[in-house]
């Protein structure tokens, strides 16, 4: 349930606001760019996970939890401060989307776009129209005719991702490992390189930029090639996609246009589909580059991710558009401030 409208804070004073978020994923970026955009910020960690936020002193104020489900008592924290809220992977991981969108505290972005991107066939049906070239789907093993990588819903960071290439492999490898789970999507696996492509949209400039690139550093798919062949038949290794880390890309740039373009159609499209306000704010188009150049969308996450961590003082991107550093989570909060100040906060809260 989406909760009611509340009527927003009518102060245009940015320090009568400020920026919050979840103690993980992009928190740091987050909260350093509120900070350098002269905004105060406060962190919501799980007792145990501050120590990162104090080390670095990027937190104006550390709210404590012991578990998430205590979140709802912390809001009430969160309301009284005029916070507004930038939910992460983590965020939205330990949240659900129920309680993201029952939530009243302000929030960036459009909270109809949850359904949209954590839906595997709304994801299809929004990125087809938007002309997004996508991996084909096999609806059952027994229709599997090339090597799939199977998915199994609500995989955390890739874990238990596994490839196969017929239906006998494929319940092999599924009775033996996960006997429990029937819940998977079969994608057509793409071979070619992964790239990640963060993007911006400001909803009140009405401009998309793309802030910057990464490929991921995922165990042990980043692992196997280390060893021969032989050795990796021999020691039985099954490629898993652990995300541990990630690495800045720059891409070929004969290639930027078609990433705007992709970046243009994918907004325009959410305007029409999804409701609200459609997509604005950071997302990114998870991508594979064959050899042949074509990009393939595998998945879109329509908030800042991980991937952008690299780039805590810019891009080689963004160093061309702006004059100081500029992260995406500084991005986020030059939105909210500028929003804050010509009285359109509306325009950037879900
Ligand atoms: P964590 O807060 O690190 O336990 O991560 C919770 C979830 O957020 C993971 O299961 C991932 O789906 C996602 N996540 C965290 N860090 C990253 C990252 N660096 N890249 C991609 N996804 C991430
Ligand atoms: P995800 O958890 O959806 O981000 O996917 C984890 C990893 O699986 C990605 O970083 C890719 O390397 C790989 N991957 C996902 N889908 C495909 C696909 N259809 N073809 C090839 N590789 C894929």
């Amino acid at each position: 349930m989406v909760s009611k409208k509340a009527s927003l804070p009518a102060s245009k004073n940015p320090s009568d606001y400020v920026i919050a978020t979840m103690g993980s994923h992009s928190a740091l970026q987050i909260l350093h760019g509120a900070r350098q955009e002269g905004m105060r910020n406060v962190v919501v960690c799980k007792k145990g996970a501050e120590r990162a936020y104090k080390s670095y002193g990027v937190a104006d104020e550390i709210l404590y939890v012991d578990d998430w489900s205590e979140w709802e008592k912390v809001e009430k924290e969160l309301v009284k401060r005029n916070a507004i809220i930038i939910p992460h992977g983590s965020f939205i991981a330990y949240m659900g989307h129920d309680r993201v969108k029952a939530m009243k505290a302000m929030y960036f972005g459009t909270k109809e776009i949850l359904e949209w991107e954590s839906n595997r066939t709304m994801e299809r049906q929004w990125l087809e129209a938007a002309d997004i070239k996508m991996p084909r789907v096999f609806a059952t093993p027994e229709e599997i005719k090339k090597p799939v990588i199977v998915k199994f819903h609500g995989a955390g960071g890739g874990f238990g991702y596994f490839i196969a290439k017929s239906a006998e492999q494929f319940y092999e490898v599924k009775n033996r490992k996960y006997p429990e789970q029937n819940d998977f999507a079969l994608q057509e696996y793409i071979v070619g390189v992964p790239i990640y492509a963060h993007y911006f949209f400001s909803p009140l400039t009405q401009e998309l930029e793309i802030m910057s690139f990464d490929k991921r550093y995922e165990s042990n798919a980043d692992s196997i090639g280390r060893i021969r062949a032989e050795d990796q038949l021999s020691a039985n290794i099954y490629t898993s996609y652990t995300i541990v880390g990630n690495i800045p890309v720059v891409i070929r740039e004969s290639m930027l246009p078609e990433f705007f373009a992709m970046g243009d159609r994918v907004v325009k499209t959410s305007k029409k589909m999804c409701g609200g306000k459609g997509l604005f704010g950071p997302f990114c188009l998870e991508c594979i580059v064959t050899r042949k150049l074509e990009i393939f969308v595998f998945e879109i996450s329509a908030r800042i991710v991980a991937g952008t961590n690299p780039f805590v003082e810019g891009s080689p991107y963004t160093a061309l558009r702006y004059k100081e550093p500029m992260s995406t989570g500084r991005r986020i909060a030059r939105d909210i401030k500028t929003a804050i100040k010509q009285g359109r906060l509306r325009e950037v809260l879900g």
